[in-house]
């Protein structure tokens, strides 16, 4: 980590940041976000009542406040884990083609559920076949990655119940993985997340309560982890805008016990860790909350910033691009007050300038 100094003087048509004073980290990236779920807080309205209730155009001018917020947190690059009609996809290419200003979007489109009725998202029907081609419809409507919801669970509904057998699971990993697509699962207990790393997953998200030999497992084949603690504490906070009751709340800072036992033993098994947020709602800009968990998970400081940085940025596969602040990589830098190499603070709550792609899209260097 290096103090970013300003240089005295410019060359012709060159521009001079200087950020003397503040410690530069590269731009974070979240692993695991809803940045099309919008909820306008009216009173009376709740958030998850509002999912679905909109069209793609009208979500992709309501999600830049989304956007803004997760950028003012100092991440720079997002992996989106499901959004409902290709809005992720359409909102991936409108910031890359400059008419939005938001963080790099990696998408999974919709991920594939399998509902009670038999019908998942891209197609109908169980099996190996079907969700293969649930896959690859995905990945044909411009998905970077595939999601499965591999079991149950949400704020709502913390079991953890398989939901895909594990043929399926393999089904959809070796159809990604022909078409060049990587694959990360969605389970909130240890079972379905057990077979996904047995069928090739390259991630999983949430999990719960994993047993050793599955920890020792993803260790053997580098597939990593990306508990997302932060987002049952966020749900357990804001219980009144959500409608949960006090018990519900106390279930959901239950779970987030258990999440960071496991991270915790995930560490010691050394599994390759990755910061997601499944940031919802009014949670944007609270993305990186999720590395002072990881402290308590009993991280480092330089090792939880790896998780937001260099590990993130392998997940992705773009670790050649991202994660860095180095030459060929891409100019994401954001400005710090204090050390994160000690505190990791100075990056939970104490960004004041980022950079994205080149671009200054933060800067509040004015209130030190
Ligand atoms: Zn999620």
């Amino acid at each position: 980590m290096e103090v970013a100094r300003g240089r005295v003087g410019a060359a012709a048509g060159e521009v001079v940041h200087d950020l003397r004073g503040f410690t530069a980290v590269p731009g974070l990236i979240d692993l695991h976000v809803h940045m099309t779920y919008y909820w306008d807080q009216k009173p009376g309205t709740k958030p998850w009542d509002q999912l679905g209730q909109r069209p793609s155009p009208t979500l992709l001018v309501l999600a830049r406040d989304n956007l803004q917020r997760t950028l003012e947190s100092g991440v720079t690059t997002v992996r989106d884990l499901y959004a409902a009609d290709r809005t992720g996809v359409y909102l991936r290419d409108l910031i890359a083609a400059g008419h939005i200003v938001g963080p790099r979007m990696f998408v999974a489109g919709c991920g594939l559920v399998m509902q009670p009725d038999g019908k998942f998202c891209g197609a109908t029907g169980h099996g190996a076949q079907a969700v293969a081609q649930a896959a690859k419809e995905q990945i044909d409507q411009g998905a970077d990655l595939i999601k499965v919801f591999g079991s149950t669970g949400s704020a709502d509904d913390l079991s953890g119940t398989p939901t895909f057998t594990f043929d399926e699971l393999k089904a959809v990993v070796d159809q990604a993985h022909a078409l060049g697509r990587r694959v990360t699962v969605h389970s909130y207990g240890p079972v379905a997340a057990r077979d996904a790393v047995l069928a090739g997953a390259e991630s999983i998200e949430h999990a719960v309560d994993l047993d050793d030999d599955t920890l020792a497992e993803m260790a053997r084949r580098g597939t990593f982890y990306v508990p997302t603690i932060d987002h049952n504490r966020y749900y357990a906070d804001h219980r009144l805008e959500f409608g949960y009751t006090e018990a519900n709340a106390r279930d959901l800072m239950a779970f987030v016990a258990r999440n960071l036992e496991t991270t915790r033993r995930a560490v010691l098994a050394g599994v390759r860790i990755g910061m997601g947020s499944d940031a919802v709602f009014t949670g944007f800009g609270e993305n990186t909350l999720e590395l002072e968990w990881l402290i308590k998970a009993g991280m480092t400081p330089v090792q939880a910033l790896a998780t937001a940085t260099t590990n993130a940025a392998a997940v992705l596969g773009q670790e050649r691009s991202l994660g860095q602040i180095a030459p060929g990589y891409f100019a994401d830098v954001v400005a710090v007050v204090g050390d994160p190499t000690v505190d990791i603070a100075a990056v939970t709550r104490r960004v004041r300038w980022v950079m994205k792609g080149g671009a200054v899209v933060v800067d509040r260097t004015g209130r030190h």
